[in-house]
């Protein structure tokens, strides 16, 4: 092979998430990264520092390749670049990462940095219960303007986008938390082109990232993750990374962190860069085994409803899926017959699942979102959402699927 040839060679991200990222030459040699827990860190030179502040402080531009010494760990810290360095071989399209102290600190950030007091801000509805709450408990009584638009709707998304005035941003959760609704990326991209603000947008991309959809090469700005759920994969750990195509919203990102001082800690950035070679494993695993469970149950007399993509019935639904995303994912949510006493009913008799919030771990869990994730929700909202009683929520695991589903079918009986 050429130069040439080798040089325009670009590796698939599974072997990009194992080889780059990290410098062993960084760590005396060590083929995994040390672990620095220093808060402060000792300058060469008065000069080094008055340079490595300027920098900090946007008073210049740093020049490609120079060394810029670290200093404070508020700021940043080896363990959180070398995380931010890896994570980019798993994001397809992304040019900088800036990792937080869970998913909402990341999303907080955003709200913080790109949005104004007084001008819009769209988002995705229903969306993840902490996001909703952060909406109308502190950004609209400060005096953020953040308006709803139906996730998945795509008639309904373009209206509000050509309709919104300083508009700042969009947020789009996708699928949705916890109906599984389908938003357009590509779709909200080309409305935003066409607005005269500019509007960024941004995708809350937990749930099917980063192995099954890729916003940025969507034409996306950002991705926001909890890493709390598939990319750190145990239910041990909080998280929060925002991945971007443009460095410069990345360093702002960065600027307001250090502020905030919800930057991830050196060793939960050690644990969460050690578990991002098997997220498309464990992803691809999950998703398998939640499509033969989904396709087992999806006659079951106990069940009104299903709500995964395999399922869909609404054909723009259908597209979006098909167009946006490699696989259904892990998540599904049903609807029981015989509303919340059933409900609760399944879950006191589910013996492998355990009944718990989160998703995204090894591990199977079910939850009851009208009473825990999304009871924040007025009733109204529960209803014009599809947030009911009769719903609960799965996010399937690892194990033997078959298990899986013999519990699930017992708690259906029982
Ligand atoms: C869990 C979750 C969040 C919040 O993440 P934390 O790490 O719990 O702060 C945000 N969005 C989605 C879709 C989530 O599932």
């Amino acid at each position: 092979m050429n130069d040439k040839k080798k040089s325009a060679y670009i590796i698939h991200p599974s072997t990009a998430v194992i080889s780059q990222g990290y410098d062993p030459a960084l760590s005396v040699g060590s083929a995994r990264p040390a672990v620095f827990r220093s808060s402060t860190y000792v300058f060469s030179s008065p000069e080094a520092a008055e340079k490595a502040f300027a920098t900090a402080l946007g008073k210049r531009e740093p020049i490609e390749g120079e060394n810029i010494e670290l200093i404070y760990a508020r700021l940043s810290h080896p363990n959180a670049e070398i995380l931010e360095t890896h994570l980019l071989s798993i994001e397809p399209n992304s040019k900088a990462a800036a990792v937080f102290n869970s998913g909402m600190a990341a999303i907080s950030s955003i709200f913080m940095t790109f949005s104004k007091p007084g001008h819009t801000t769209l988002f995705s509805s229903p969306i993840y219960g902490g996001t909703h709450h952060l909406i109308h408990e502190m950004l609209t009584p400060m005096g953020y303007n953040v308006q709803p638009f139906f996730a998945g709707d795509t008639k309904n998304m373009c209206e509000k986008i050509r309709a919104s005035k300083n508009l700042d941003f969009i947020f789009i959760e996708t699928p949705s938390n916890p109906t599984l609704r389908m938003t357009d990326i590509e779709a909200c991209v080309a409305e935003a082109k066409k607005h005269p603000d500019q509007p960024l947008v941004i995708i809350d991309n937990t749930f099917m990232g980063p192995a099954f959809q890729h916003p940025l090469q969507l034409g996306a700005d950002m991705t926001v993750y909890s890493a709390t759920k598939f990319l750190s994969g145990f239910s041990d750990m909080l998280g929060g990374v925002i991945l971007g195509t443009n460095k410069s919203h990345i360093q702002k990102l960065q600027g307001t962190r250090a502020l905030l001082g919800n930057i991830l800690q050196p060793d939960e950035c050690w644990m969460l860069d050690s578990r991002l070679p098997l997220v498309a494993m464990r992803m691809n695993r999950s998703s398998k085994n939640a499509e033969h469970i989904v396709k087992a149950l999806k006659k079951h007399h106990a069940i009104e409803e299903i709500l995964y993509p395999t399922e869909f019935r609404d054909e723009d639904q259908k597209k979006i899926w098909e167009k946006q995303c490699d696989f259904a994912g892990s998540i599904f949510s049903i609807r029981l017959k015989g509303g919340k006493a059933k409900a609760f009913n399944v879950l006191r008799k589910l013996e492998l699942i355990r009944n718990a919030v989160s998703l995204g771990g090894v591990e199977s869990l079910a939850c009851h979102p009208a009473t825990t994730t999304h009871s924040e929700m007025s009733a109204e909202d529960q209803k014009t959402y599809g947030v009911d009683d009769s719903l609960v929520r799965f996010s399937v695991g690892i194990e033997d699927w078959e298990d899986i589903l013999h519990d699930i079918e017992r708690a259906l009986e029982a």
